[in-house]
């Protein structure tokens, strides 16, 4: 890749490939992956992410929203693809489009029903959430019978995958509550295909939920933040490859004497001679406030230089007194060193909120 002249966002499609690769071959070849695409997959491109994913052969694609979903097919997605949590509002739409919903409460589950009769469905693909434990979304574990008494004698839908979302999968303290909720899974599992005289697709696991509790793999697998490189956790970040990195260029550079001020408030004051450089990109663009003054890291050169000051809008200044650069050099805000988790950590936060923060501002440019 040629130096950036400007702020950018590079989606190395290569490294998504190896990290699918990763995460499917901890898998049994039997299991069915989906790739979680949701928020512009985890704040990329879902597009480009989807159609590159569909060639590689993942089974099913998920999105958090009716709206994510229609964009996947107008940008030629042809998989299923799971809308994990659809407003009612948008279920015409969502048929239209066909996109398999998941539904998780009585209200939703007739809701639906009468959205596939209305547009005269016969066997429309759902999927029916169960709550066992995260207490977000989901039926409770005793309503089996009340969604039977609403299924039966009704052949506008089929069942085609149960599922459930577990909290904790990455924090191994707190293994006996994951595995208690893997367990209330299995019973209910049990207890649903009985009675609905089918067996549809089952699956519970997210990323971590691939690296700590594989034995839970069931049918199919959930993976969204390993398949954009990272696995809550250092050790299996050296697994992965990061598919972003968010990098800028040095705007201006300014010689501050001792005892000068850098950006608002004054946030900033210099004890000593300094060199600082001026970034175009800022708290708009998803580099909050909370990564000034001191807390964050950037790469200049291969050297780590400290955001000094307020975040403003547009801008972030950095001390790069210690470091040789010059106006126009290329800045690496996160991407391999520091990745995206690492970064992240600077502000107490994860690489979720990072990466799916980074506004539609910046161009996503595609690297193979
Ligand atoms: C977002 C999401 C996932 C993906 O989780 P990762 O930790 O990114 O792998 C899986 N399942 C559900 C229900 C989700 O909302």
């Amino acid at each position: 890749m040629p130096k950036t002249s400007e702020t950018l966002l590079e989606i190395d499609l290569g490294a998504l490939e190896h990290n699918y690769h990763y995460l499917r071959s901890r898998l049994e070849p039997k299991t069915k992956f989906l790739a979680v695409v949701k928020a512009y997959a985890y704040g990329s491109e879902a597009g480009s992410i989807a159609k590159k994913l569909e060639t590689l052969g993942v089974d099913y694609f998920a999105v958090a929203y009716v709206k994510e979903g229609i964009a996947l097919r107008k940008a030629g997605i042809t998989k299923p693809i799971l809308v994990l949590h659809p407003q009612t509002i948008h279920f015409n739409k969502l048929i239209e489009n066909y996109l398999e919903p998941s539904l998780y409460s009585q209200k939703v589950l007739r809701e639906f029903l009468e959205a596939a009769k209305r547009n005269n469905q016969v066997d429309y693909p759902v999927h029916i959430k169960f709550n066992t434990g995260l207490n977000r979304l989901g039926f409770s574990v005793d309503g089996i019978d009340e969604i039977m008494a609403c299924i039966k004698d009704r052949d506008e839908i089929k069942v085609t995958s149960f599922f459930s979302h577990l909290a904790a999968t990455e924090d191994l303290n707190e293994k006996e509550f994951t595995l208690k909720q893997i367990r209330a899974f299995k019973k209910r599992i049990q207890e649903f295909e009985e009675k609905l005289g089918y067996s549809p697709i089952k699956h519970i696991l997210n990323t971590s939920g691939i690296i700590n509790y594989i034995e839970a793999q069931f049918d199919m697998v959930r993976s969204g933040i390993g398949l954009y490189g990272f696995g809550n956790d250092p050790d299996i970040d050296q697994l992965l490859q990061p598919v972003v990195t968010l990098k800028t260029v040095i705007s201006q550079i300014h010689k501050i004497a001792p005892n000068e001020s850098v950006g608002y408030n004054r946030a900033y004051s210099s004890d000593k001679y300094t060199i600082t450089a001026t970034l175009p990109l800022g708290h708009a663009d998803g580099i909050g406030r909370q990564y000034g003054n001191g807390k964050a890291f950037v790469n200049v050169n291969g050297k780590m230089a400290p955001i000094i000051g307020n975040v403003c809008m547009d801008m972030i200044m950095i001390d790069v007194t210690d470091i040789e650069c010059q106006e126009g050099d290329e800045v690496v805000i996160f991407g391999k060193k520091p990745n995206a988790d690492q970064f992240a950590a600077f502000a107490h936060t994860i690489s979720y909120e990072l990466v799916t923060g980074i506004s539609q501002r910046i161009t996503r440019i595609l690297k193979d």
